[in-house]
């Protein structure tokens, strides 16, 4: 059941009203990482979901983004509200001004209509609760962006109450995955294929421009890492010439130098 109250969720003032940042805010409206996005990714996971106490989270977060949803359409609002007068607020999005009669759609800031495409729901909870907290991030970020092209104080004021709420969202969608005290990289039911899983393939090699080389770090080395050299290139090599190419046998790589054997599946 749903029960709208008369009053927002939070308190906006908009001092100066600016058409052009109001069409900006719209991306958190009717956009791939708005607010409407993510109220129904949450809510129709929650409807899906059979365990109850994350059920009740994700019912609980998807109605707070309907409340956000609300406050970004009144701010948008406010500023695009000089576009229903002047033809010159007109000019800045005639889509809105002339289709849309000055007030706000379910568009992102390009007048794309929203789609349900926007959505991540895939029935596996920790599988959800990872794309909603990816969400949450991308939901951080864009806010951040509006706030650093705002010179609006009001408007500055409610949008950093969003972007916090957004990063309230991502701490508990953190803790819920958690908490399902699955092991890492444990996906659904069917195990990885052993030995596989650990190779790293290094398929961009050689040197840039600039003198990029081949980067070591904690994705590719270290724990049970397996450097591979670019399988692809060498088997495509092989399969045109029929020779070998930087390898003595067909499961041995060199290596600066070194000779290792490649772990097979
Ligand atoms: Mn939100
Ligand atoms: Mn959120």
């Amino acid at each position: 059941m749903y029960h709208h109250i008369k009053k927002l969720m939070y308190t906006v003032n908009v001092g100066s009203p600016d058409p052009r940042f109001g069409n900006m805010l719209l991306e958190q409206f009717g956009g791939a990482n708005g607010e409407l996005a993510a109220a129904m990714q949450y809510s129709i996971q929650g409807l899906n979901c059979d365990d109850p106490d994350r059920k009740d989270m994700l019912m609980d977060i998807g109605t707070e983004e309907l409340s956000h949803l609300e406050i970004v359409g009144t701010l948008a609002r406010m500023h695009l509200k000089p576009m229903k007068k002047s033809r010159e607020s007109a000019e800045v999005d005639p889509l809105i001004a002339i289709a849309g009669g000055g007030g706000v759609g379910l568009c992102n800031s390009m007048g794309d209509a929203w789609t349900a495409d926007y959505l991540k729901i895939t029935g596996e909870l920790d599988v959800d609760l990872r794309s909603n907290i990816a969400a949450e991030a991308r939901a951080k970020i864009v806010y951040e962006r509006l706030i650093n092209f705002c010179d609006d104080p009001g408007t500055k004021d409610a949008l950093q109450f969003l972007m916090t709420r957004e990063i309230t969202h991502m701490k508990a969608f953190t803790a819920a995955l958690e908490s399902l005290g699955k092991k890492p990289f444990s996906i659904g039911n069917i195990p990885p294929t052993p030995g596989l899983v650990d190779e790293y393939f290094n398929d961009s090699t050689g040197v840039g421009d600039e003198g990029e080389t081949d980067a070591r770090g904690p994705w590719n080395v270290g724990g049970d890492w397996k450097i591979v050299e670019s399988p692809e290139l060498e088997q495509g090599i092989e399969a045109h010439t029929g020779k070998t190419v930087a390898k003595t046998r067909k499961n041995e790589i060199e290596e600066g130098g070194k000779t290792r054997v490649k772990k097979s599946a």
